[in-house]
This record gives structure tokens, sequence and C-alpha cells, in this order.
């Protein structure tokens, strides 16, 4: 099987809506009047994003997710994508595991694959996402405003407690080490949660590198601040065993999750509460945006006594 045998045979389907998918030297597509294309990558390298050794579908299946949650993040409507993939060789095993994982999921979202590049070389691959999104409607992280109540769409720190036992830090039992894995392998991009916060939110994010992390984006962006109330912050039951310092650390910098952290106007919370019980995704009120302080941190987390909570991590960040 040769490079042009495998994007027939595995990347190649059709692509309604599109004026001219895969197989050309460039896709063609039109773009809906009065509306943006919201544009976003994602490159996830083995050794450094996943394990060597992963199992092909979850991977195809998370490369994608982590894409269709930053279109989720900005309100827009995931249109089309494109994939470049460098494999070591041409493993067919593999391949058909990732593309069956990768389009299980694209499936769910009607999400033509439209073109990408493949190439020989270490393991890494990188998805190209658009969506489109009404001009001037999308969810910026400069959005937040004063008096926003912060919002969280779901239990933190699986993924990491995941992360925390392949890499040895804590020893979970095999069902519950399952679980973890489960989240940290097969996100669920909240895609249908962003667009619905289009009408109610300020600001929106997807946390991957962790809560405070991300936030503080918001924060720089806004030229805000905030404060979390740790107690507010919904905890994965998965964690139920770890110490209070492995908790702390892996529901507010534990990276992976891929839920959406918004900010909201306070007349919206009723509006915010009902849309979590439509959308079966329940939503968290974990802080407010307050004003910036030069001597205190963005993002401040106080305990159940009040008491402001001293951090010893921030954000995931490859080059420190
Ligand atoms: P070119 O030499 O013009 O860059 P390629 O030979 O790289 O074209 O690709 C041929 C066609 O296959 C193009 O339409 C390209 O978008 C598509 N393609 C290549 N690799 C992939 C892939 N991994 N997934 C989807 N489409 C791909
Ligand atoms: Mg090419």
């Amino acid at each position: 099987m040769n490079e042009f045998d495998l994007i027939a045979k595995y990347f190649t389907r059709p692509a309604p809506g599109i004026d001219l998918g895969v197989g050309d030297d460039a896709a063609l597509v039109s773009i809906s009047p009065d509306h943006q294309l919201a544009i976003s990558v994602d490159m996830l390298v083995a050794g450094r994003h996943f394990f060597a050794d992963a199992d092909p579908e979850r991977l195809g299946h998370k490369c994608l997710a982590v894409n269709l949650s930053d279109m989720a993040a900005m309100g827009a409507k995931p249109t089309w994508f494109t994939l470049s993939l460098a494999l070591p060789e041409m493993n067919e095993v593999w391949l058909s595991s990732f593309s069956r994982g990768m389009f299980a999921l694209a499936d769910q979202f009607n999400l033509p694959l439209i073109g990408g590049d493949t190439t020989r070389g270490p393991l890494s691959i990188s998805i190209q996402i658009a969506g489109e999104v009404p001009k001037g409607r999308a969810l910026l992280r400069r959005g937040a405003q004063l008096g926003d109540d912060v919002w969280v769409s779901g239990p933190l720190g699986a993924a990491a407690a995941a992360v925390m036992h392949r890499t040895g830090r804590v020893v979970l039992d095999a069902t519950l080490a399952q679980r973890c894995d489960l989240r940290l392998d097969l996100p669920q991009p909240r895609v249908k949660l962003g667009l619905a916060l289009r009408d109610l939110a300020h600001s929106a994010l997807d946390i991957s590198d962790g809560l405070i992390g991300d936030l503080a984006h918001i924060c720089e962006q806004a030229g805000c601040a905030a404060i979390i109330d740790f107690k507010n912050v919904p905890q994965a039951i998965e964690l139920n065993g770890l110490s209070s310092e492995l908790i702390c650390e892996a529901v507010l910098a534990g990276g992976d999750d891929y839920e959406l952290c918004f900010t909201a106007p306070v007349v919206n919370r009723e509006a915010i509460e009902r849309l979590g019980g439509a959308l079966n995704t329940p939503l968290f009120r974990v802080g407010t945006i307050t004003c910036p302080n030069a001597n205190t941190p963005l993002v401040q987390v106080f305990d159940e006594a009040g008491q402001l909570m001293a951090l010893p991590f921030t954000g995931f960040d490859h080059f420190k």
C-alpha cells in the first residue's frame, strides 16, 4: 500500500455540504453569509501529548475531540476539519483503528474531513478545524466583565488522576484507573453547550491546562481577576481516595478534562441552570470576576473557611 492508497482507504469519505473535498490540491468550501470562520489547529505528538503505545481508536477520538472543544469554547458550529499525519511506518491495523475512532466522533457532529497531509516520520497528528459563527457573536476570552459569575461545565480532575496513575505518582485500583483513563482518552467536547452559551455568556475557554491557569488566560485578556470558591468546584468522584493535596492539584491544575470554563452576568444564573438541565450537563458556579490587583495573583482560590489557599502549582506550560 502506498501513500495514495492509504489516503483513499482510510481518509477519503463523502463530504456533504463541501464544494470539493479530499483528492485535489486544495479543498473548496463556501461559507454562510454573515458568518465568520473560527479556525483552530492542535498538534498531538507521541511521547508528549500521548503515550506512544496509546490505543489508536481512542487516539483518533481524542485528536478530534480537543479540536471540537476549541470550537465549543468559541461558540462556533464545527463545519470541517483537515488531518496531517506523520507515521513511522505503514501500519494498517493502527490506521484502521485510528480512523474508526476519529470518524465515529466526526459522525456525531456531521463533520467532514476535507483534506490533509501524510508523511513518514515520528508519530504525530495535527488536526485543523473550522467552525462558523454569526459575525461578532463568538465567545472571546476578552469578553469577561467585572462581577460575572465563573462557571465550569463538569467535574474536574479525573483526567489528571489518570496521568498521575500512569506516571506512578499514585496507585489507583484497576477499575478506578480505567474510569480515569476514559476521561483522559475520550473527552466529550461540549459543542452544544458552547453554541447555547452565545446567548448567555460573556467569555469562555476550554480547560486543557488546568482551571486556574486557563481562567488566568481569560483574566489576562479581559484585564480582570477572579476568585474561586474551592468548595464549589466540582471534583470528579474518581478522586475520592486521593490525598487532599493531590485532589487540589488535580482539580485546579489538572489538564485534559476539556470542560468549558465560562463567565456570565449574574442575571443569567437561572437560565444557565436551566440550560445545564436541558443538555444533561450540570453546570457549576465556582467563582466571580473581580478587579485586578497588582499585588495578588490573577486567580485566587479560597477554602471552606474563607482562607486564601496557597497553591504550589500553575497551569501546564510545555517550555517550563
Ligand atoms: P499535494 O501533493 O498537493 O500536497 P497530497 O498528495 O499531499 O497533495 O494529498 C493528496 C490529497 O489527499 C489532497 O487533497 C490532500 O488534502 C489529501 N490528503 C492527504 N493526506 C490526507 C489525510 N491524512 N487525510 C485527509 N486527506 C489527506
Ligand atoms: Mg501534501
